[in-house]
């Protein structure tokens, strides 16, 4: 609700601040006296006189604290149309002490007037030029149901000069305890914005669907979950007809990847081409073995599941192998032999160059088996042949080529930053 009521407040302040620039006409100084000092303490409420004698004893009975307003004046009207204590407004900051309008004086000769109803809702607006012509009013009708809740907002401008009369309303449903479940709004009568409300226990509340009622005719309607998160997001045309949707998933179009696939990602052979073209070039059988076991599944839903297990000595291994590779090809790259690096290293650090590397991959090495052995879910699509998964729809969307050939499918993944591709194949473990 906040969020609509923000935008709805904005349009308003945006049309009543046009306005005003535009009946500003030159540049006023304010004649910054304080608005209590303008005050005209008044009087006699100036009842019209009572008609041709009339033999019937009517006791005028305007509702209680209901006042009709202008700019000048406020008054009560009873049922008859009796005008009763009408006076001057008797302003005491910013403040009408008979009918609490707020009465605000700005700096450029303008003059507003703020009438708020019982509930304290913003039942009328009004600007006035330096002149003390008319030049903006704003209406604001509200209907409330048996809990006193709004059920409806609507508030009508008539604006002075060019600017057009424009509406907007709010409808709201409840839920049984009074929360919020859906708002609608729009504006001049087309529909802008619809927001629904989902309700996971007392006192929690989140927007589950937004429809956005787009210009040309056509509408968005998206689904986001607790934590913003869009699930899905769908266009149609003026006819209701489908136009786009995001994601971009199609149940049709991924059926050849429904269930659970394998890999075994050989990480020496990815370590070896993400080095490929660097300063430090290794080649694969340099390394030691060590392979992630990936499965995969992809679900009818669009989402993935995705387990990896890496053993913890073949990483270790690996990386220490990594760090006294590089190391040495380092030192020759100075023109040193390994041994003439190893001396040298130990001579510095009374450590061989792999006692050290050892000592480093200790360290690090379960927080790595970790980060790498824990499932990862989210979701997917394809088109035109290529395969994207993400986290989530708000996060970027990592895309590969893909080729299926019913029991196995090949992903080539381009390797950022580098002119270089992976190529996984996977083998499916279920049909
Ligand atoms: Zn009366
Ligand atoms: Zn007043």
């Amino acid at each position: 609700m906040k969020r609509t009521k923000r935008i709805l407040l904005s349009l308003l302040s945006a049309a009543m601040v046009l306005t005003v620039l535009c009946a500003c006409d030159g540049h006023k100084e304010a004649d910054s006296t304080d608005s209590e000092e303008k005050t005209t303490t008044t009087t006699t409420a100036t009842t019209s006189k009572p008609k041709e004698e009339e033999p019937e004893l009517h006791t005028h009975t305007p509702k209680e604290d209901v006042w009709t307003v202008d700019g000048m004046n406020h008054w009560k009207v009873c049922a008859c149309g009796e005008v009763l204590d009408k006076a001057v407004h008797t302003v005491r900051n910013s403040v009408c002490t008979g009918c609490e309008s707020e009465i605000m004086d700005w700096e450029d000769g303008t003059m507003s007037l703020y009438y708020r109803n019982e509930q304290g809702d913003l039942a009328l607006t009004m600007t006035y030029d330096a002149k003390g012509n008319l030049i903006y009013k704003q209406i604001g009708e509200f209907i409330y149901n048996e809990a006193g809740l709004t059920v409806s907002e609507l508030y009508t401008e008539y604006a002075g000069g060019s600017f057009p009369t424009a509406s907007y309303r709010f409808e709201y449903t409840y839920n049984d305890d009074g929360t919020v479940h859906q708002e609608k709004y729009s504006v001049n009568g087309m529909p802008t914005y619809e927001y629904e409300y989902a309700y996971p226990k007392a006192g929690e509340s989140y927007v589950c669907q937004e429809i956005t009622y787009l210009m040309n005719g056509s509408k968005r309607i998206t689904q986001l979950d607790a934590g913003e998160v869009i699930l899905s997001q769908i266009w149609y045309d003026v006819n209701g007809v489908k136009i786009d949707n995001f994601p971009k998933y199609d149940q049709a179009a991924c059926k050849n990847l429904f269930g659970t696939w394998k890999v075994d990602m050989d990480m020496k052979r990815i370590f070896s081409l993400m080095l490929t073209g660097t300063e430090i070039e290794l080649p694969a059988d340099r390394l030691p073995a060590c392979v992630v076991d990936v499965t995969i599944t992809f679900r009818k839903d669009g989402t993935y599941l995705s387990t990896a297990k890496i053993d913890r000595d073949q990483l270790f291994a690996m990386t220490v192998e990594l760090s006294v590779e590089m190391v040495y090809l380092a030192a020759e790259q100075e023109g040193m032999t390994r041994e003439e690096a190893d001396a040298q290293f130990r001579a510095m650090s009374g450590m061989s160059i792999r006692e050290l590397a050892e000592a480093e991959a200790a360290e690090g090495v379960d927080e790595m088996v970790q980060a790498i052995n824990e499932d990862s879910e989210g979701v997917y699509y394809v088109e035109n042949g290529m395969l994207y998964m993400a986290e989530n729809w708000n996060e970027p969307v990592e895309g590969g080529r893909y080729i299926s050939d019913g029991d196995t499918f090949t992903l080539i993944m381009p390797v950022a930053e580098l002119d270089t591709e992976l190529e996984f194949e996977f083998t499916k473990t279920t049909k």
